[in-house]
């Protein structure tokens, strides 16, 4: 029910706005190497702002590599106003009230990709107004949370690049490395062995093929991998390819990973239904935001699967946080620029911060990647 405007928790207003961030250097891929996409330069970035009555503020982002970050804004754009005048703590009922003002566009994608902006200001407002971190509203299992380094190990990187990279990674406080592969089978295995000889025994390594085998290539270079005590082999095959995860899953030892590339809540809750994943990847801004999130998390749980969500570590550490088992958060540095605030890596762990709410404000320097911004509603 929309409340009354005198109530301190009625949305008064939304500001919108579209960013675009260019990384250090443009990064390759599985997909880049297979021709399927051009190298990564810069990552577009939505973030909402949801202003209420009492003067509190919420500050939710959504992203896209690649095509897409105009498309989001445009739908933040034309379904944010439906929030002005509801109570905005009632985030499950405006999950739905958002999803079904865009239901002719479907129910995964972009469509829930900006309802994911909205859904993280209204729970970042909702922390930051009971002056409590995110995980502590959320319901908080550690003050850390175990991180690896994806940034260090792109197939575009010399693997000596990789290894020293690693190096400095590790000694910085981070808990584990991410090699890319799906490149030359054999310059794959190569890598995998080169990065385990130089960082030893006991290093968390995980590899990670970007979709890119087909069944075949990732049971043989599964198999070949077995010698390397990976954590997990990631995205071994098509991102949809339920089955053929599964079948994996039963042929090899290391454990699979997968998730990240699925857009909806229900896209993941099929491979926790046929056992296909040992960790599930969710990406809490792709599938919608923390509230599918949050559902699909605690099905994986009860299903004794692991989580490590995807990207966008300012937001899933505090979703990991909340997880009774333990899985990793991944560490990307890419949207730093756009915070005035950086996370603490101690003991291969990341500490949850303890700001209120996710502990983000923009950077005064987010206005030179402006690209786009609007005031809801508008007129
Ligand atoms: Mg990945």
């Amino acid at each position: 029910m929309a409340v009354a405007t005198r109530s301190p928790s009625v949305v008064t207003k939304i500001h919108c706005a579209l960013y675009r961030v260019p990384l250090a250097e443009p990064v390759s891929d599985a997909k880049v190497h297979a021709g399927r996409q051009r190298p990564l330069g810069d990552v577009d970035v939505v973030v909402v702002r949801v202003a209420t009555a009492d003067g509190t503020e919420g500050l939710g982002f959504s992203y896209s590599k690649r095509a897409g970050g105009p498309a989001l804004f445009a739908h933040a754009r034309q379904i944010g106003p439906l929030l002005v005048g509801e109570d905005a703590l009632d985030i499950g009922r405006l999950w739905e009230k958002l999803l079904w003002a865009a239901a002719s566009v479907g129910r995964q994608g972009v469509a829930v990709q900006s309802l994911a902006a909205f859904d993280i200001a209204l729970h970042d407002r909702k922390a930051r107004q009971a002056g409590m971190p995110l995980a502590k509203l959320l319901g908080s299992h550690r003050d850390t949370v175990r991180c690896y380094d994806t940034t260090v190990g792109f197939l575009s990187s010399k693997i000596e690049t990789v290894i020293a990279a690693s190096e400095r990674s590790l000694a910085r406080g981070m808990g584990g490395i991410k090699l890319k592969v799906g490149g030359e089978p054999r310059e794959d295995v190569a890598r995998v062995s080169a990065l385990r000889k130089a960082l030893g025994d006991g290093v968390a390594i995980m590899v990670d093929a970007n979709q890119q085998w087909d069944r075949a290539t990732a049971r043989r270079l599964g198999r070949r991998l077995e010698d390397y005590d990976l954590v997990w082999i990631e995205e071994p095959l098509d991102a949809y390819d339920v089955k053929g995860h599964a079948a994996l899953r039963a042929t090899l030892d290391t454990p699979i990973a997968t998730g990240e590339m699925l857009s909806s809540a229900t896209d993941l809750r099929r491979f926790l239904e046929a056992d296909a994943v040992d960790v599930l990847q969710p990406d809490a801004i792709r599938i919608g935001g923390i509230t599918p999130y949050r559902r699909v998390a605690d099905l994986a749980d009860e299903l004794n699967v692991t989580v490590a969500p995807h990207f966008a570590t300012q937001l899933h550490v505090h979703l990991a946080a909340c997880q009774p088992r333990e899985g990793w958060v991944e560490w990307f540095d890419w949207l730093d620029p756009l915070f005035e605030e950086r996370l603490t890596l101690r003991d291969g762990r990341v500490v949850v911060p303890d700001r209120p709410g996710l502990g983000l404000t923009l950077s005064a320097r987010s206005r030179e990647w402006l690209v786009d911004s609007a005031d809801l509603p508008e007129g």
